[in-house]
């Protein structure tokens, strides 16, 4: 953002307005923890302020403060396509197309209102009025922060919001591992335990609420893996009858796919999960350095994201889409034996 766009994000905030905030379909912890920090902050500067999303999530992430009143698009459509239509402002947090929103596309698409992006993946579209876009961020909640710091409150975060922006942190850095992860980063993380996130706490919520029936789906998964030395590649596999096996529910098998990428030597890692329902193979890659599995996606799977982690999916059977992995593979040896 320059400083014309501050000065008019700003004057734009200065009164009262109808705001809905929008993140990606499947939202995962810093979608959610995204737009729940930015809603505290905007109820905190006396907007109407609605969270949307396009569809449900796991459990893990239904503790957060201000998750009662959470919509959700898929099963509420008409109310959330009325406070869309009637939005002066929306901001569209952890996405950066319209696509991303599954069934939400058309109707934020057409509507009239003033439009904010807050976002870290690579590529975005041309949609937002103002467009706060860097890649280089951990998190789209770390931008969130910068946001209300930039706008000259970081002062006004409270427990409320430090909690919610601490769970995206947590959650898009791998617990503050990745690469991602910079010394910026642990200050803000340091300000948000200063305002009231319980970390310890948190991380608990996140993390360690477990099922018996998902450590047995963690186990086949496991059991499924796979490996390919000549591409310093492993795959992970999940059929539906195999999560029917272990009764899958949302977000079981978040994680799972970095097992594969934990393996000595591997630099690319993939789950394959199988959804009968959609009809589609959902695909996750993640890679270590330089390897960007966000340009793999996008020419092979009909996805995007970064460059270490990435989505995907594929329509044709899961045996099809293993193979069709395994048969691009080759074409990135040089790369994957040089990252
Ligand atoms: P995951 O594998 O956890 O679903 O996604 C990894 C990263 O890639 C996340 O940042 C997610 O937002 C992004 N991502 C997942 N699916 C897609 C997709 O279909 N298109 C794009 N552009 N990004 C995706
Ligand atoms: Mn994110």
């Amino acid at each position: 953002m320059n400083k014309e766009d501050v000065t008019g994000i700003k004057q734009l905030l200065a009164t009262p307005k109808k705001i809905v905030i929008v993140p990606h379909k499947n939202p995962d912890g810093d979608a959610i923890g995204s737009t729940l920090g930015l809603y505290h902050y905007l109820l905190k500067n006396k907007h109407n302020a609605q969270v949307i999303v396009p569809n449900d999530y796991p459990s893990f992430l239904k503790w957060m403060p201000g998750n009662e009143s959470i919509l959700i698009h898929e099963t509420q459509t008409k109310a959330c396509n009325a406070l869309i239509n009637d939005a002066d402002i929306i901001f569209t947090l952890d996405f950066n197309a319209f696509h991303r929103t599954g069934n939400m596309e058309s109707v934020l698409s057409e509507s009239q209102a003033l439009k904010i992006m807050i976002d870290h993946h690579q590529a975005p579209d041309d949609y937002a009025k103002y467009t706060y876009s860097d890649v280089s961020m951990s998190s789209t909640c770390e931008m969130v922060y910068h946001f209300i710091d930039i706008l000259g409150d970081a002062d006004s975060i409270d427990a409320d919001i430090a909690t919610c922006l601490y769970v995206g942190i947590m959650t898009d850095t791998g617990s503050f591992r990745f690469r991602s992860t910079t010394s910026t980063t642990h200050r803000i993380v340091a300000n948000l335990i200063e305002k009231g996130a319980e970390n310890a706490i948190i991380h608990n919520n996140v993390y360690d609420t477990n099922s018996y029936e998902r450590l047995q789906l963690l186990g086949c998964a496991l059991r499924n893996l796979k490996v390919i030395p000549e591409s310093r590649a492993a795959y992970i596999t999940l059929s539906q009858d195999e999560l029917n096996r272990y009764n899958y529910k949302k977000g079981d098998t978040e994680g799972i796919v970095n097992y594969a990428l934990s393996l000595d030597n591997i630099v690319l890692a993939a789950i394959f999960i199988e959804d009968r329902q959609e009809g589609i193979i959902k695909i996750s890659l993640r890679s270590k350095g330089d390897f960007s599995v966000n340009e793999m996606s996008r020419a092979h799977f009909n996805g995007g994201g970064h460059t270490n982690a990435a989505g995907g999916r594929s329509e044709i059977s899961l045996n099809e889409t293993i193979e069709k992995f395994i048969s691009i593979l080759p074409s990135y040896n040089q790369a994957l034996n040089h990252a």
